[in-house]
């Protein structure tokens, strides 16, 4: 095994409301080139609905994958504005980002919808990426670990055992998100790890095999040292993402994983 025990590398650009249709496409344009050179990476683009048909198009040549950035839990019905699992899946997008801290904070996106919203992903074959991670005065307060375990079990609760694996979770800390200010590879490593040892409470060859990703103000000066880390198996990328030639160094710079 590899010191990330032969998981393969994950990397996700969140674009969050960034990026027309053609922004998205010349943004292709300079990234599939760099970005073919990593076929053992998994690399998702998170692209706002609106550019999710040109981004799935584009890439449909590539290696590189389109994911959403939120869905609603149910498969339809009088939902205005939201958009489902099953409208995802018929546009060929292959996963989406669930819990991420700005729609907890801004959008009201709670636990509880989140516990339907990660197996309705799964059931219509995307991969839910689901963010989990505390706020500064929780870490302050010592609370990161009760915030974290309080997240992944009420967050996973109703995902079985054989599907754990088809996760990938992102811990993005909320003080180093847009913030610049960066986990330090002791806390990231650190938090990182409890995820997995919470995970292997509910099943240990699950814990073993899922994906774990960092987010918070990477970039491509850091990742090389945040990618690293023996349970870090990717990153989040947020706002260094919306830059083709950033993103591919973030991208390269993740250690070559298993299969
Ligand atoms: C994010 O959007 O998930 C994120 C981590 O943003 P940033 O990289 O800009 O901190």
């Amino acid at each position: 095994m590899t010191g990330s025990d032969g998981r393969r590398p994950f990397v996700a650009g969140n674009w969050k409301m960034h990026k027309t249709n053609a922004e998205a496409a010349e943004f292709l344009e300079a990234f599939l080139p760099a970005a073919a050179g990593r076929p053992d990476a998994e690399i998702f683009l998170c692209a706002p609905f609106t550019a999710l048909r040109t981004a799935v198009e584009l890439t449909e040549t590539s290696a590189v994958r389109v994911a959403a950035q939120n869905m609603h839990e149910a498969p339809a019905g009088a939902f205005t504005g939201e958009v489902s699992a099953p409208m995802l899946a018929e546009l060929r997008v292959a996963g989406v980002v669930l819990g991420h801290s700005e729609r907890r904070e801004h959008f009201g996106e709670s636990d509880t919808a989140l516990q339907r919203k990660v197996p309705a992903a799964l059931e219509a074959g995307l991969v839910p990426i689901l963010c989990v991670g505390e706020t500064e005065a929780e870490r302050e307060a010592g609370e990161t670990d009760r915030k974290l375990r309080h997240q992944i079990r009420m967050d996973l609760a109703e995902v079985p055992a054989e599907r754990l694996a088809d996760v990938v979770i992102a811990y993005e800390p909320i003080w180093a998100i847009g913030t610049g200010k960066t986990a330090s590879a002791e806390q990231a490593q650190e938090a990182i790890a409890f995820v997995r040892a919470l995970m292997g409470d509910r099943d240990a060859d699950a814990a073993t095999r899922l994906r774990i990703l960092y987010g918070g103000s990477v970039n491509a000066a850091n990742a090389p040292e945040l990618l690293a880390l023996p349970d870090v198996d990717g990153a989040l990328v947020g706002g260094a993402s919306l830059d083709p030639v950033e993103l591919a160094s973030i991208v390269a710079a993740a250690p070559v994983g298993g299969a």
